[in-house]
């Protein structure tokens, strides 16, 4: 290996180089990609063989070399930290500690017959002739050193060179402890970063508890009213019909009461089963179908009679059947669950036709294998938009003309699903303010899911 062939610099040299690797320093806040450059030069300009820079790692005070040039880095870290005794890196760590220690730069024209450290192994060993090696030290601390040698040529390095190395170790310096300075700021910046996503994180994932907490409250007391409702009328009822102990409510009035016992109770038993399968659904349990076959009128009729003791029916609504003579009347499907699907629809078709209106559970054939059974509103309506994000689970469309009729979002999303569970389709047809049409169609015999 031949070191660069060395050179008398003029003075104005040295200050141009000096500039020219002052302006590289402040040129970039990379501690590694400013050192690197610099050995580069300097190396170039003084004609050393090899070179490398120390610097003193401030949390453990170990060495790391940077910017190591033709040697073996981690050869130089071990033969410094006393962990290679063979000294693989051939470098002398009597020089380098004696420049660490009194932080003095040291110049050596020919090391091996310089009585400061011609004693010194390393040095015999390795044959080391000229060395240059100066502290950085920034602010009175120790940063480093840089380190500069050739092995083959005495007198490489000049007075010179050692002024300009100095200036150049005293700029470094400051390049240095300014890029630790930066490279804290960025970690600590990082940091508090990293510390506000995560505050923002914890609040966010607080506020969803709440919310859904405050869901889970506002449903508990949704059902409890929901259900206190019609055993309230049912009581009121039977008790009126115990104390008519003369008999002269009449029988017709009886038959009223007796009809609207039953309503209520029917819709106390849909609540339930409602609820009990939203749970069910919810742990993951999949609803059963108990297909058999029923007749449609009948159920139908009676839906339409239940629903005239609804409780958001007031004088101005008006129910109605339309089913034609020849619809054929036979369905097989689970009976419990149809009429789960059209209670539902005619509550909602009541309930958000609040100022009145018609309602209408139409049932037609739909070819020969399909019946397509649809409850019609006049009531309020809704977008396309709304009515695509009807049938999720808690899914409200929230109205100023409905803000105190009560609800879970959870009827329309349990009705698609025992609609789909049939292997049959619901849709909604709405425009806001003139009313809703929803349509679902069932095949009239029992028929296999085909899973795609
Ligand atoms: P809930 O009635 O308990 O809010 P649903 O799942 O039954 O839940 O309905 C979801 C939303 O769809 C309701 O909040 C309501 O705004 C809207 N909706 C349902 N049926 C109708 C209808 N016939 N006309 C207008 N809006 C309706």
């Amino acid at each position: 290996m031949t070191g660069a062939t060395p050179s008398t610099p003029e003075p104005n040299d040295y200050l141009a180089t000096l500039l020219t690797l002052g302006q590289l320093l402040n040129s970039s806040l990379d501690l590694h990609q400013v050192l690197e450059t610099a050995i580069e030069q300097v190396i170039a300009f003084v004609g050393a063989e090899r070179g490398f820079i120390l610097l003193v790692d401030m949390e453990t005070g170990r060495f790391v070399g940077e910017a190591v040039r033709n040697i073996d880095r981690e050869a130089i870290e071990a033969t410094l930290s006393e962990r290679d005794q063979t000294n693989r890196a051939e470098i002398s760590r009597t020089i380098v500690q004696n420049v660490l220690t009194t932080r003095e730069a040291v110049v050596s024209v020919n090391a091996m017959d310089d009585p400061r450290f011609a004693a010194a192994m390393s040095v015999q060993f390795a044959n080391l002739r000229s060395v240059l090696c100066v502290p950085l030290i920034a602010q009175g601390r120790l940063l480093g050193i840089i380190y500069l040698d050739n092995r083959i040529r005495t007198a490489v390095f000049t007075d010179h060179h050692l002024s300009m190395l100095s200036a150049f170790a005293n700029q470094a310096s400051v390049a240095i402890e300014n890029a630790r300075l930066y490279d804290n700021l960025r970690r600590s910046l990082e940091e508090r970063l990293r510390l506000h996503d995560e505050l923002h994180k914890q609040a966010t994932q607080r506020l969803a508890v709440e919310e859904a907490s405050r869901l889970k409250s506002d449903f508990i007391g949704f059902v409890a009213h929901e259900l206190r409702n019609p055993l309230t009328t049912i009581r009121g009822y039977v008790q009126t019909l115990m104390q008519d102990t003369e008999g002269t409510l009449g029988d017709d009035v009886r038959d009223e009461f007796y009809e609207a016992i039953e309503a209520d109770s029917d819709r106390l038993l849909d609540m339930i089963n409602e609820l009990l399968d939203v749970s069910r659904l919810e742990a993951g349990r999949p609803l059963s179908v108990a297909y058999h076959e029923f007749q449609l009128r009948p159920l139908l009729e009676k839906l339409v009679r239940r629903h005239r003791f609804y409780k958001y029916v007031t004088p101005k609504h008006q129910l109605d059947l339309d089913v034609p003579d020849d619809m054929p009347d036979s369905i097989e499907a689970d009976e419990d669950k149809i009429n789960q699907v059209l209670s539902n629809l005619l509550s909602n078709a009541i309930k958000y036709s609040p100022d009145g209106g018609t309602v209408t559970l139409v049932a037609k054939a739909d070819g020969d294998s399909h019946i397509v059974l649809q409850v019609q509103d006049t009531g309020l309506g809704m977008t396309d938009e709304q009515a695509s994000r009807l049938f999720r689970q808690y899914e409200r469309v929230e109205r100023d003309e409905i803000r105190n009729i009560p609800g879970t979002g959870l009827g329309l999303y349990l009705v698609k699903h025992l609609v789909e569970l049939h292997v049959g389709e619901i849709t909604c047809e709405s425009s806001p303010g003139k009313g809703s049409v929803f349509s679902v169609r069932l095949p009239r015999k029992k028929t296999q899911a085909v899973i795609l």
